[in-house]
Protein backbone atom coordinates (compact mmCIF):
# COMPACT_ATOMS: atom_id res chain seq x y z
CA UNK A 1 0.00 0.00 0.00
CA UNK A 2 2.74 2.16 0.79
CA UNK A 3 4.78 1.53 -2.29
CA UNK A 4 1.55 2.52 -3.95
CA UNK A 5 0.85 5.79 -2.56
CA UNK A 6 4.66 6.43 -3.12
CA UNK A 7 4.74 5.45 -6.53
CA UNK A 8 1.33 7.55 -6.65
CA UNK A 9 3.07 10.26 -5.65
CA UNK A 10 5.87 10.33 -7.95
CA UNK A 11 3.56 10.28 -10.82
CA UNK A 12 1.73 13.25 -9.43
CA UNK A 13 4.86 15.32 -9.55
CA UNK A 14 5.58 13.92 -13.19
CA UNK A 15 2.17 15.33 -14.50
CA UNK A 16 2.66 18.20 -12.87
CA UNK A 17 6.08 19.41 -14.08
CA UNK A 18 5.29 18.38 -17.76
CA UNK A 19 1.83 20.24 -17.67
CA UNK A 20 4.02 23.07 -15.89
CA UNK A 21 6.52 22.98 -18.72
CA UNK A 22 3.92 22.72 -21.78
CA UNK A 23 1.68 25.35 -20.32
CA UNK A 24 4.30 28.09 -20.26
CA UNK A 25 5.18 30.49 -23.01
CA UNK A 26 1.22 29.56 -24.26
CA UNK A 27 -0.16 32.70 -24.06
CA UNK A 28 -3.81 33.26 -24.30
CA UNK A 29 -4.43 29.66 -23.75
CA UNK A 30 -2.93 29.16 -20.55
CA UNK A 31 -6.05 30.56 -18.78
CA UNK A 32 -8.04 27.45 -20.62
CA UNK A 33 -5.53 24.46 -19.68
CA UNK A 34 -5.10 25.77 -16.25
CA UNK A 35 -8.59 24.83 -15.50
CA UNK A 36 -7.68 21.70 -16.37
CA UNK A 37 -4.83 21.54 -14.28
CA UNK A 38 -7.08 22.88 -11.67
CA UNK A 39 -9.51 20.19 -12.19
CA UNK A 40 -7.09 17.62 -12.17
CA UNK A 41 -5.52 18.77 -8.05
CA UNK A 42 -9.30 19.03 -7.08
CA UNK A 43 -9.93 15.92 -8.17
CA UNK A 44 -6.92 14.22 -6.42
CA UNK A 45 -6.89 16.10 -3.52
CA UNK A 46 -11.10 16.03 -3.01
CA UNK A 47 -12.77 13.15 -5.07
CA UNK A 48 -9.99 10.50 -5.58
CA UNK A 49 -8.71 10.14 -1.57
CA UNK A 50 -12.98 9.84 -1.24
CA UNK A 51 -13.56 7.46 -3.34
CA UNK A 52 -10.12 6.08 -3.34
CA UNK A 53 -11.52 2.14 -2.33
CA UNK A 54 -13.64 1.98 -5.53
CA UNK A 55 -10.57 2.96 -8.04
CA UNK A 56 -9.08 0.52 -6.43
CA UNK A 57 -11.41 -2.01 -7.10
CA UNK A 58 -11.11 -0.92 -10.58
CA UNK A 59 -7.92 -2.25 -10.67
CA UNK A 60 -9.37 -5.54 -11.04
CA UNK A 61 -11.70 -5.10 -14.11
CA UNK A 62 -14.57 -3.56 -15.17
CA UNK A 63 -18.17 -5.04 -15.47
CA UNK A 64 -20.11 -1.88 -16.48
CA UNK A 65 -24.46 -1.83 -17.08
CA UNK A 66 -24.39 -0.94 -20.65
CA UNK A 67 -22.76 0.47 -23.59
CA UNK A 68 -23.40 4.12 -24.43
CA UNK A 69 -22.71 5.52 -27.37
CA UNK A 70 -23.45 9.34 -27.91
CA UNK A 71 -22.32 12.53 -29.83
CA UNK A 72 -18.91 14.16 -29.03
CA UNK A 73 -20.25 17.50 -28.13
CA UNK A 74 -19.03 18.94 -25.08
CA UNK A 75 -22.53 19.59 -24.07
CA UNK A 76 -23.18 15.96 -22.78
CA UNK A 77 -21.71 14.25 -20.04
CA UNK A 78 -23.02 11.04 -19.89
CA UNK A 79 -21.93 9.63 -16.31
CA UNK A 80 -23.48 12.88 -14.88
CA UNK A 81 -26.64 12.26 -16.99
CA UNK A 82 -27.00 8.76 -15.86
CA UNK A 83 -25.59 9.34 -12.50
CA UNK A 84 -23.42 6.77 -12.87
CA UNK A 85 -19.44 6.25 -11.63
CA UNK A 86 -16.84 4.84 -13.08
CA UNK A 87 -16.73 1.30 -14.18
CA UNK A 88 -20.38 1.61 -14.92
CA UNK A 89 -21.02 2.69 -18.67
CA UNK A 90 -19.08 1.82 -21.57
CA UNK A 91 -18.76 5.07 -23.66
CA UNK A 92 -18.39 5.41 -26.81
CA UNK A 93 -18.42 9.15 -28.55
CA UNK A 94 -18.46 10.20 -32.12
CA UNK A 95 -19.82 13.22 -34.10
CA UNK A 96 -23.41 12.68 -34.64
CA UNK A 97 -23.51 9.40 -32.75
CA UNK A 98 -23.01 7.72 -35.80
CA UNK A 99 -22.12 4.50 -35.97
CA UNK A 100 -20.82 2.98 -39.02
CA UNK A 101 -22.32 -0.07 -40.76
CA UNK A 102 -20.10 -2.92 -39.98
CA UNK A 103 -17.71 -3.92 -42.84
CA UNK A 104 -17.97 -0.11 -44.59
CA UNK A 105 -14.72 1.19 -42.26
CA UNK A 106 -12.04 -0.20 -40.24
CA UNK A 107 -12.16 1.85 -36.99
CA UNK A 108 -12.39 2.32 -33.39
CA UNK A 109 -16.41 2.24 -33.57
CA UNK A 110 -16.83 -1.82 -34.98
CA UNK A 111 -13.87 -2.73 -32.53
CA UNK A 112 -15.74 -0.49 -29.41
CA UNK A 113 -19.21 -2.27 -29.93
CA UNK A 114 -17.85 -5.91 -30.61
CA UNK A 115 -15.59 -5.54 -27.30
CA UNK A 116 -18.64 -4.27 -25.53
CA UNK A 117 -21.16 -7.10 -27.00
CA UNK A 118 -18.59 -9.81 -26.77
CA UNK A 119 -15.54 -9.76 -23.94
CA UNK A 120 -17.88 -7.54 -21.29
CA UNK A 121 -21.42 -8.94 -22.14
CA UNK A 122 -23.24 -5.61 -21.99
CA UNK A 123 -27.07 -6.80 -21.81
CA UNK A 124 -27.96 -3.05 -23.11
CA UNK A 125 -26.95 -0.74 -25.39
CA UNK A 126 -28.31 3.33 -25.74
CA UNK A 127 -27.13 5.49 -28.56
CA UNK A 128 -28.23 8.99 -27.21
CA UNK A 129 -28.29 11.99 -29.64
CA UNK A 130 -28.92 15.33 -28.34
CA UNK A 131 -30.86 18.66 -28.88
CA UNK A 132 -28.62 21.11 -31.45
CA UNK A 133 -26.44 18.96 -32.43
CA UNK A 134 -23.73 20.67 -34.57
CA UNK A 135 -23.38 17.04 -36.50
CA UNK A 136 -26.86 17.26 -37.80
CA UNK A 137 -27.08 20.61 -38.47
CA UNK A 138 -23.96 20.04 -40.96
CA UNK A 139 -26.02 16.87 -42.72
CA UNK A 140 -28.67 19.12 -43.38
CA UNK A 141 -26.74 21.80 -44.67
CA UNK A 142 -23.46 20.10 -46.68
CA UNK A 143 -22.47 23.48 -48.06
CA UNK A 144 -21.21 24.46 -43.98
CA UNK A 145 -18.87 20.98 -44.22
CA UNK A 146 -17.53 21.46 -47.70
CA UNK A 147 -14.21 22.87 -46.24
CA UNK A 148 -13.58 19.68 -43.42
CA UNK A 149 -13.46 16.63 -45.72
CA UNK A 150 -13.17 14.08 -42.87
CA UNK A 151 -16.40 15.49 -41.34
CA UNK A 152 -18.01 15.50 -44.72
CA UNK A 153 -17.00 11.64 -45.25
CA UNK A 154 -17.92 10.99 -41.89
CA UNK A 155 -21.45 12.14 -42.34
CA UNK A 156 -21.93 10.26 -45.40
CA UNK A 157 -22.61 7.39 -42.31
CA UNK A 158 -25.79 9.05 -41.94
CA UNK A 159 -27.12 9.68 -45.02
CA UNK A 160 -30.21 7.71 -44.61
CA UNK A 161 -31.14 10.09 -41.88
CA UNK A 162 -30.82 13.35 -44.53
CA UNK A 163 -33.29 11.26 -47.24
CA UNK A 164 -35.58 10.45 -44.63
CA UNK A 165 -35.61 14.15 -43.48
CA UNK A 166 -35.54 15.40 -47.36
CA UNK A 167 -38.17 13.40 -48.63
CA UNK A 168 -40.76 12.36 -45.84
CA UNK A 169 -40.76 15.66 -44.04
CA UNK A 170 -41.01 18.86 -46.47
CA UNK A 171 -44.00 20.35 -45.04
CA UNK A 172 -41.00 20.93 -41.91
CA UNK A 173 -40.52 24.61 -42.31
CA UNK A 174 -39.12 25.74 -39.15
CA UNK A 175 -35.27 25.11 -39.17
CA UNK A 176 -35.07 24.34 -34.90
CA UNK A 177 -38.09 21.62 -35.71
CA UNK A 178 -36.42 20.37 -38.36
CA UNK A 179 -33.22 19.81 -36.39
CA UNK A 180 -34.83 17.97 -33.90
CA UNK A 181 -36.70 15.57 -35.70
CA UNK A 182 -33.46 15.01 -37.79
CA UNK A 183 -31.53 13.95 -34.53
CA UNK A 184 -34.17 11.89 -33.81
CA UNK A 185 -34.24 9.94 -37.06
CA UNK A 186 -30.85 9.78 -37.06
CA UNK A 187 -30.94 7.62 -33.44
CA UNK A 188 -33.15 5.07 -35.52
CA UNK A 189 -31.21 5.39 -38.28
CA UNK A 190 -27.89 4.59 -36.40
CA UNK A 191 -29.59 1.64 -34.32
CA UNK A 192 -30.58 0.27 -37.87
CA UNK A 193 -26.78 0.62 -38.87
CA UNK A 194 -25.81 -0.93 -35.25
CA UNK A 195 -27.78 -4.53 -35.87
CA UNK A 196 -25.36 -5.18 -38.97
CA UNK A 197 -22.58 -5.52 -36.58
CA UNK A 198 -22.59 -9.04 -35.90
CA UNK A 199 -21.82 -9.36 -32.48
CA UNK A 200 -25.02 -7.24 -32.01
CA UNK A 201 -27.15 -9.47 -34.37
CA UNK A 202 -26.20 -12.58 -32.36
CA UNK A 203 -27.32 -11.56 -29.05
CA UNK A 204 -29.99 -9.42 -29.72
CA UNK A 205 -30.74 -12.62 -31.72
CA UNK A 206 -31.15 -14.95 -28.51
CA UNK A 207 -32.26 -12.04 -26.56
CA UNK A 208 -28.80 -10.92 -24.71
CA UNK A 209 -28.83 -7.99 -25.50
CA UNK A 210 -31.31 -4.31 -25.72
CA UNK A 211 -31.15 -1.74 -27.81
CA UNK A 212 -32.24 1.41 -26.82
CA UNK A 213 -32.87 5.05 -28.69
CA UNK A 214 -32.71 8.17 -26.17
CA UNK A 215 -32.82 11.65 -27.37
CA UNK A 216 -31.10 13.91 -25.18
CA UNK A 217 -32.80 17.94 -24.58
CA UNK A 218 -29.29 19.56 -22.65
CA UNK A 219 -31.10 22.55 -22.53
CA UNK A 220 -33.95 21.05 -20.31
CA UNK A 221 -32.46 18.57 -18.95
CA UNK A 222 -34.90 15.59 -20.18
CA UNK A 223 -34.84 12.69 -22.16
CA UNK A 224 -37.28 10.80 -24.40
CA UNK A 225 -36.89 7.10 -25.68
CA UNK A 226 -37.90 5.63 -28.67
CA UNK A 227 -41.24 3.69 -28.16
CA UNK A 228 -41.61 0.86 -30.34
CA UNK A 229 -45.33 0.50 -30.18
CA UNK A 230 -46.39 4.36 -30.28
CA UNK A 231 -43.59 4.41 -32.99
CA UNK A 232 -41.79 7.85 -31.64
CA UNK A 233 -40.13 9.50 -28.62
CA UNK A 234 -41.61 9.67 -25.50
CA UNK A 235 -40.26 11.10 -22.17
CA UNK A 236 -38.13 8.50 -20.45
CA UNK A 237 -40.54 8.31 -17.33
CA UNK A 238 -43.27 7.27 -19.73
CA UNK A 239 -41.05 3.72 -20.64
CA UNK A 240 -42.82 0.84 -19.05
CA UNK A 241 -39.83 -0.51 -17.23
CA UNK A 242 -38.99 -4.38 -17.68
CA UNK A 243 -40.03 -6.42 -15.45
CA UNK A 244 -37.64 -7.58 -12.97
CA UNK A 245 -35.21 -10.62 -13.67
CA UNK A 246 -36.11 -12.77 -11.29
CA UNK A 247 -32.53 -14.84 -11.41
CA UNK A 248 -31.25 -11.54 -10.21
CA UNK A 249 -34.61 -11.33 -7.54
CA UNK A 250 -33.30 -12.07 -4.53
CA UNK A 251 -36.06 -14.55 -2.63
CA UNK A 252 -38.39 -12.82 -0.10
CA UNK A 253 -37.40 -13.54 3.72
ZN1 LIG B 1 -23.94 16.27 -31.61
Amino acid sequence: MRLKSVRRRILRASVLARSTTQLAGTGGKKQKMQKLVDGIHKFQKDCFSRDEKLFETLVGGQNPLALFITCSDSRIDPNRLTQTRPGELFIQRTAGNIIPPYGSVTGGEAATIEYAVSALKVRDIVVCGHSHCGAMSGLLDPASVETMPAVKAYLQHAEATRRIVEENYKYLTDPVECLTLTVEENVLVQLESLRTHPSVAAAVGRRDLKLHGWVYEFETGDVFAFHPDKAQFVPLAEMEQPAADPSRTLPPI
